[in-house]
């Protein structure tokens, strides 16, 4: 292990809450609209949440969309996520549970709070990150991979520190079942309180670190809830020492080196190609969700 420790290069806090649809109150931990190169190949980050919900007789969600050119990365902590697609795929996305859609060269979905989820309401809490793809799969057919908890292996932290789940990459010598369009980490952490842990990052990548609960230093700053501390892309491994107990998301990617045109749900290289893709969907060209 390299005795190295990576530079913070940037810190970003939030400033406040949105609701995407009536479902997911939305904390925005960064987006590509500050500068797309250094957070590449991750382009948002949306943590909704945590929020206690009462029973409702509907559904809360958001209702038919499309998405064009990238990734949407579903990682469900408390409550439930029913999806629906044009694909034909669909399922309810519960804790542990993580959604990798691939909506590449067009997809409609609906996002909504599951039958029985709405029904009993309680605690909700679950992180969207958009992943870009490069050009050369933006256009490619769209996918979906449905994680469930059991496929995810969960590796112990040393001395009782806590412990890793692997969604993405590699953490350890454990591999992650996600398929990825470049080569990525993702790793859902949960550190017991005095946990003092070096986490080792690959040379080159994109690395950031959210807290999504509880309070860590990461090298000599402190970082608390819904706040992301972006490394160096070298430099070695960076030392994490939990204050409390705290539950972290671990992210690590190769910058895709190309331009990054996005316009609402449509994540492009150029400006031609958004245009494209706005028409393409009005003239239906996304195909549609078949009626249940
Ligand atoms: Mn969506």
């Amino acid at each position: 292990m390299s005795n190295q420790v990576r530079e913070i290069i940037e810190t970003k806090r939030p400033l406040s809450r949105h609701w995407v649809g009536d479902g997911f109150p939305v904390r925005t931990l960064f987006s590509y609209d500050a500068g797309a190169a250094n957070t590449s190949p991750f382009l948002l980050f949306d943590y909704a949440g945590p929020h206690l919900f009462e029973p409702t007789h509907g559904q809360r969600g958001v209702g038919q969309h499309p998405h064009r050119g990238f990734e949407t990365v579903t990682i469900v902590y408390d409550g439930e996520v029913a999806h629906k697609d044009s694909t034909g795929q669909g399922g309810v996305i519960g804790p542990g549970d993580v959604q990798w859609m691939t909506a590449a060269g067009g997809i409609i979905h609906e996002e909504f709070h599951s039958p029985a989820f709405a029904k009993t309401g309680g605690p909700f809490r679950m992180v969207q990150l958009w992943v870009n793809l490069p050009a050369k799969a933006k256009m490619s057919q769209p996918g979906y991979q449905g994680i469930t908890k059991a496929d995810i292996p969960e590796v112990a932290l040393p001395e009782g520190a806590g412990t890793a789940r692997v969604i993405a990459g590699e953490f350890r010598g454990s591999k992650g079942p996600a398929r990825t369009a470049t080569p990525i980490n993702l790793w859902d952490v949960r550190l017991t309180a005095g946990a003092d842990v070096t986490f080792d990052l690959p040379e080159g990548h994109t690395a950031m670190i959210a807290v999504l609960a509880g309070h860590v230093t990461i090298g000599s700053q402190g970082f608390g809830e819904a706040e992301i501390a972006r490394l160096a892309r070298t430099g070695g491994g960076v030392r994490v020492k939990a204050d409390g107990d705290a539950l972290l998301l671990v992210l690590t990617g190769e910058p895709i080196a190309e331009p990054v045109v996005g316009y609402g749900p449509f994540v492009m290289n150029t400006q031609a190609e958004i245009r494209q893709a706005v028409d393409d969907f009005n003239s239906g060209r996304f195909g549609q969700i078949a009626p249940a």
